[in-house]
């Protein structure tokens, strides 16, 4: 499985600058719009798309 440019920026940024919770500032944080199972904790993930 390749990691996609995205997930590997995050990656790198959870390693420098430790991990922050996406879901906090990713507009898919609401209602039932995102269902993935890393919700609300996510540290990294294909889809955020910052609000
Ligand atoms: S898309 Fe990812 S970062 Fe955004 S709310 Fe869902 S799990 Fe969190």
């Amino acid at each position: 499985m390749s990691l996609s440019w995205k997930v590997v920026m995050q990656k790198i940024r959870n390693r420098i600058i430790g991990a922050s919770i996406l879901c906090d500032t990713c507009q898919y944080n609401w209602g039932n719009v995102c269902k993935k199972p890393e919700r609300p904790n996510a540290k990294v993930c294909e889809e955020y798309k910052r609000k």
